[in-house]
């Protein structure tokens, strides 16, 4: 089953506590594809400048990762930085330059165009709603999005919301959508203006996913050392999206299965910097966490008097 990302392929230069990185590969699109590929093949769409490192982004393409949607245009690079606190949750961000990024309108290759699993990254809800209009039947499609489009272009993100099925977010940015401080409800919300599920990312609490009545917890996996957490949220997403096509359902069983592999995916990337943990890891390693999932959330109730 083809799975299709669109989002940014970015140079990142991140600090934390324990170390700093110049201009690594970054990028929504890049984190997502780099999980994603783990489980299946994936396509991605996204611009880059002349300055990008070809070669590195080339090798992703050893990995099952089609590149042939990435344009190279005249100008310099997608560039963010980011400093990460002692918690290593608080971010502040040190510098966006968006280079030819600010001119990305996605292009879908005619050979993605029946992509039946599609996910669109934090980019202008305009040129995502441009990309449904690309694609021809997708099976399921699930967005992103962040603070800055909520509150500059929400009549284009609440258009965008009638035509996914899945809208994957953190607890700010629901809160700060819906006007709810209560994240169940405002999931709620959301689903009353069109996606029949809303994941919403936690962080080092985990994630939880909300679909009709139901809702689905699972945790962030127990880390001894967490090193980067950039990227964490995309890389969820491909673990989510990869599991879903490659299951080829949409069931219960194989959505609450896409949360887990989501959340074992975030763990993976904030293990080293930049994309660096998925060079390291193989399909059987990610099986393998998943499953150590089981005695994290497993209990047996005492049988009922
Ligand atoms: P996350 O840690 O999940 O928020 O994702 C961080 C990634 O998003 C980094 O690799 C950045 O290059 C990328 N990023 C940061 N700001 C933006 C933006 N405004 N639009 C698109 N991608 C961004």
């Amino acid at each position: 089953m083809a799975l299709l990302v669109v989002g940014s392929v970015a140079l990142d230069t991140v600090e934390t506590p324990f170390g700093r990185i110049d201009d690594a590969l970054g990028g929504s699109a890049v984190f997502f594809a780099c999980a994603a590929s783990l489980l299946v093949p994936v396509q991605i769409v996204g611009v880059v400048g002349r300055d990008y490192p070809m070669d590195e982004l080339k090798r992703l393409a050893a990995r099952g990762i089609d590149l042939s949607g990435i344009t190279v245009a005249d100008g310099e690079s997608f560039r963010w930085s980011g400093k990460y606190a002692f918690d290593m949750s608080t971010r502040e961000t040190l510098e966006t330059r968006l280079g030819v990024f600010a001119n990305f309108k996605p292009q879908i290759p005619a050979a993605f165009r029946s992509s039946e699993y599609v996910f669109l990254g934090n980019i202008d809800p305009e040129l995502q709603l441009d990309v449904l209009t690309q694609v021809t039947k997708p099976k399921f499609v699930a967005c992103d999005t962040m603070n800055y489009w909520i509150q500059g272009k929400r009549t284009a993100l609440l258009k965008l919301l009638e035509h996914v099925d899945c809208l994957m977010v953190n607890d700010s940015e629901i809160r700060e959508l819906s006007g709810d401080w209560h994240i169940h409800r405002a999931a709620r919300w959301v689903i009353e203006r069109g996606p029949k599920y809303v994941v919403i990312k936690q962080g080092e609490h985990g994630a939880v996913l909300v679909g009709g009545a139901k809702v689905f917890y699972v945790p962030a996996f127990p880390l001894e050392d967490v090193f980067d957490p950039t990227g964490a949220g995309d890389a969820f997403a491909g673990g989510f999206m990869a599991h879903l096509a490659k299951a080829g359902a949409l069931t219960d069983r194989t959505l609450r299965l896409a949360m887990v592999y989501g959340s074992a995916m975030g763990s993976f990337a904030v293990e080293r910097f930049s994309v660096q943990r998925f060079d390291e890891i193989a399909q059987g390693d990610v099986v393998s966490r998943v499953r150590e999932y089981r005695d994290l959330v497993h209990f047996e109730p005492e049988p009922l008097a």
